[in-house]
């Protein structure tokens, strides 16, 4: 359902820090896909050491993925998310196929990051959000919504109007309230920034994709 938020115009997307936004940034890292994992199947130590004993897989903690870069690094570098995200897990399974789970907390979507990507991305340090991981966040996931980027992405778990908590949905409701208030808008921009409803992929749709 369209949200009534109004408060944002033209003006909030079509800025020079949008339209100039990168992802990832050097600093502040990825806001939002394709995020690459870079160690496919990498464990921590710890992780493994738990396997053996118990026969059973148990949850992977922020300090075994910490312990883990200390005694059995992964073989390439993990990447950095930034703080300020859209709360999608867009970590590329198979490229350009993003994994899509939603959450709606951040700490949810780093549990996940642990657990089922364990090698993708660096642990999120307790440190608050710098202004330039707030700046560069913002910019980038606006830029992602405005230029069709989350609209046309490929999910391997369907994400719809993306997590209630997340601005991406906001983002996506503005600009198609203002493509319908400005003609020039809408001709430059398009008229639909939501993903157009689908269903997850199947096995035989992610073959097709990657020409199997
Ligand atoms: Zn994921």
């Amino acid at each position: 359902m369209e949200t009534l938020d109004l408060s944002l115009t033209r003006a909030d997307f079509e800025t020079p820090e949008v339209l100039n936004a990168c992802n990832p940034d050097f600093l502040t890292g990825y806001v939002h896909g394709p995020i690459p994992n870079n160690n496919p199947g990498w464990l921590p130590l710890a992780v493994i050491d738990r396997v053996l004993q118990s026969g059973r897989v148990s949850l992977i903690k922020a300090s075994d993925i910490t312990d883990g870069l200390a005694r059995n690094p992964p073989a390439n570098p993990l990447v950095t998310l930034n703080k300020e995200n859209g709360l999608v897990c867009d970590i590329a399974i198979y490229d350009p196929i993003m994994c899509g789970m939603s959450f709606n907390t951040q700490a949810q979507l780093r549990k996940h990051l642990r657990n089922v990507h364990p090698g993708a991305t660096a642990n999120i340090t307790s440190r608050p959000k710098s202004t330039a991981d707030i700046s560069n966040g913002i910019n980038s996931l606006k830029l992602w919504v405005l230029s069709g980027g989350w609209r046309d992405a490929i999910y391997m778990y369907e994400p719809g109007r993306g997590p209630e908590k997340s601005v991406i949905g906001r983002y996506c409701d503005a600009l198609e309230r203002i493509s319908r208030e400005d003609l020039d808008f809408a001709h430059k921009y398009g008229t639909q920034f939501h993903r157009r409803p689908c269903r997850s992929l199947s096995a035989s749709d992610i073959e097709e994709l990657l020409g199997k």
